[in-house]
């Protein structure tokens, strides 16, 4: 069992922590918030001062953190001096795919093996074990995080090289915006045009215009499986989370002349969802602005 060091315990890091507990890690928490540090102690980490504190006795570092920001001033100022020599370095927040870059630069400077290891999966998934983590580095640095990343996750993929990992996880999440704009669009359209919405999720979920977000995820309330939708959606991938995850995959598209039509349509639409004050709701709400109804 590894002794781990656990920095940015909000929704998602709370249970990541919670998981790895329970699976009889030795966890040394920090957070800015005394409410999220609370919680950990109570899910049996040791709460630390600050986080030079909770990683200088550990062999594994795990940041989940809000944005590229974060986890270069975490790591920068913090703790790449915090840390002994052989700490295994694994940040699993979503951020750009430079700052992830730059920060395992960083850490390689100091002699530090690092990996970025972004999940796929929401606040459930984290409390539940089940996230499904893509990670980027080098073979033996993926090697030591993936048992630890197995106590967290139901899935842990290698995607190759430092950043890769931010990569598939904002190429895979701007085609889910894109297919979730444009299943939404399809049934506005299908119910103007007098078709039945059942119905038309029957033909289309099994034709060609078939995608994730129709058959897996429909946005259509009481249409397909039980989704956010049916809860007046609530819960599930909120737009703000959409939206942060399009910028990344349209500054990261600049970054290297990528042509994205569909990804920045999507983001500016999702912008305007979230200016429309829908920020907290589910990322298929887009159905009933497209259909023009307050947010
Ligand atoms: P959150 O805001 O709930 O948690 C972030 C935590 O980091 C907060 O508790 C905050 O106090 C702490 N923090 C910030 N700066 C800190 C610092 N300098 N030192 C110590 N702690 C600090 O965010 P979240 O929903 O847990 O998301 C975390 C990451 O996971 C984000 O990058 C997000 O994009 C990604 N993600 C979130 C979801 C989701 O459904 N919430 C899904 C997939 C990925």
């Amino acid at each position: 069992m590894s002794s781990i060091g656990f920095i940015g315990l909000g929704n998602m890091g709370g249970g990541m922590a919670a998981n790895l507990v329970k699976a009889g890690h030795d966890v040394t928490a920090f957070d800015l918030s005394e409410a999220a540090l609370a919680r950990a102690e109570a899910a049996g980490c040791t709460r630390a001062a600050s986080a030079a504190e909770a990683v200088k006795a550990v062999n594994i570092v795990v940041t989940m953190l809000p944005a590229g920001k974060h986890v270069r001033a975490v790591y920068g100022e913090q703790l790449l001096g915090a840390v002994g020599p052989d700490t295994l370095l694994i940040d699993c927040s979503t951020i750009d795919v430079a700052s992830a870059r730059a920060v395992i630069e960083q850490a390689a400077e100091h002699g530090l093996a690092m990996v970025d290891a972004p999940v796929s999966g929401g606040i459930a998934a984290a409390n539940g074990g089940t996230l499904t983590f893509m990670v980027g580095g080098e073979d033996a640095a993926f090697a030591r995080a993936e048992p630890i990343l197995q106590a967290m996750g139901k899935a842990v993929i290698h995607a190759g090289a430092a950043g890769a990992g931010q990569a598939a996880k904002i190429v895979n999440n701007m085609l889910l915006g894109a297919t979730m704009v444009a299943t939404c669009e399809a049934f506005a359209l299908a119910e103007k045009l007098g078709l039945d919405l059942q119905t038309f999720f029957d033909i289309s979920s099994k034709a060609s215009g078939q995608s994730w977000s129709m058959t897996s995820y429909c946005p259509v309330p009481g249409v397909g499986p039980e989704t956010p939708a049916d809860r007046d959606y609530e819960g599930g991938f909120a737009n703000a989370l959409m939206l942060k995850d399009l910028k990344l995959a349209v500054e990261a598209a600049h970054g290297v002349d990528a042509s994205v039509p569909m990804g920045a349509a999507a983001e500016s639409l999702y912008q305007a969802l979230v200016n429309a004050g829908a920020g907290g709701k589910d990322f298929s709400s887009m159905i009933r602005f497209l259909k023009g109804a307050a947010a």
